[in-house]
């Protein structure tokens, strides 16, 4: 392949995962506000099936792939000082439609941009980006949870969950945390869940509430709100925080016993955060990394010409999840 040339994923059509082609093209040149990352792994994030499905924002076709990668800086425009040609690097969300993540190389802006310490593979540098940054806004700022408060991870044992149970237990909170198989529950426990339950239980709602001695759950953090929020506003305590980062269907619940705890519940999109909030949380994960509190689990591994059977297995992990999905170039 010519020096000047990259591979990358390309959607020409939304649709199923077939969609997603291997296609040969120009290697771009950044613009000012921009890097070009050598991409070493591209994380797969549950969002880029809805968008490539057609059921996340609108998008000008054909598009590339993905937003989570890691690798290493390529090429910078001149006056680019916060980075230079070689540093390891992690990225999330963001990448120009025009190569995506799932590709050789990307083109990202300079705010998606994070060093990626050596203590990291560039696969867990790919995991980082939406499933950090995600628990760490929803923990700190969307339900400011405190050290010792209790929090729930409702769906602890894919990518946002077992970042948040890694989070909340360096933050010395009282970390329960659920999952659907035993070897799912196993990980959870083994990263800083102290209590676990099988989501699956037909008496999840009892076993949550004898956990807590009948006083509820300070935070939940809910990946399937559909499923569970009626449970949650159950089992959350009074002036408890039910943050939904999830969800695939209409839930149905009963409101009123969120009056009588005047419990909140909050629904949070990454890409809503303001810069102060992305400095504060891309500041704390590049802290969690630094003091080894931060250690993300990876599934699996495919190729990038494999994309569509990462992504099969993305939506297949509401059944036995195990951490990361992701593709090496
Ligand atoms: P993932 O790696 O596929 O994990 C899915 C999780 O859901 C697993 O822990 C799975 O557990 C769990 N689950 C399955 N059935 C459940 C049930 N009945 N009750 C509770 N949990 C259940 O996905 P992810 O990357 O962690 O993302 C999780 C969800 O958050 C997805 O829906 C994603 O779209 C969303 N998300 C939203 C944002 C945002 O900004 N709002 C950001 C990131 C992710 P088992 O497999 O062990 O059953």
């Amino acid at each position: 392949m010519a020096a000047n040339k990259m591979k990358a994923i390309k959607v020409s059509k939304l649709g199923s995962p077939e969609v997603m082609t291997l296609e040969e093209m120009d290697r771009p040149v950044p613009k000012p506000g921009q890097v070009l990352v050598k991409i070493k792994a591209a994380g797969v994030n549950p969002v880029d099936v809805y968008v490539r499905e057609g059921h996340f924002g609108s998008y000008t076709l054909p598009m590339g792939m993905g937003g989570d990668a890691a690798g290493v800086i390529a090429e910078v425009p001149a006056g680019e000082s916060r980075f230079k040609v070689g540093d390891r690097v992690f990225t999330c969300e963001g990448a120009d439609p025009l190569t995506g993540a799932y590709a050789e190389y990307a083109l990202v802006p300079v705010r998606n941009v994070f060093p990626l310490p050596d203590v990291l593979s560039f696969s867990q540098g790919a995991a980082l980006g939406i499933p950090y940054l995600t628990a760490l806004r929803c923990l700190m700022i969307k339900a400011n949870a405190k050290p010792n408060e209790t929090v729930l991870v409702h769906g602890a044992s894919g990518a946002v969950g077992l970042a948040a149970c890694q989070i909340a237990s360096a933050w010395k909170m009282q970390v329960f945390g659920t999952a659907g198989t035993e070897e799912g529950l196993k990980l959870i426990r083994d990263n800083g869940a102290a209590t676990v339950f099988d989501h699956h239980d037909k008496n999840h709602k009892k076993n949550l509430m004898d956990a807590t001695g009948g006083k509820g759950f300070d935070v939940i953090l809910e990946m399937l709100a559909n499923e569970n929020l009626g449970t949650d506003i159950e089992v959350v305590a009074e002036f408890g925080r039910i943050v939904i980062i999830g969800s695939r269907g209409e839930a149905k619940c009963s409101p009123v016993y969120m009056m009588g705890k005047e419990a909140m519940c909050v629904g949070v999109l990454l890409m809503k955060s303001t810069d102060e909030e992305w400095k504060r949380i891309g500041d704390e994960l590049v802290k969690g990394i630094n003091e080894g509190w931060v250690r993300p689990i990876i599934d699996q591994e495919f190729p990038l010409n494999q994309a569509a059977e990462a992504h099969k297995a993305v939506m297949q992990h509401t059944g036995g999840s195990k951490g990361k999905i992701v593709l090496i170039p």
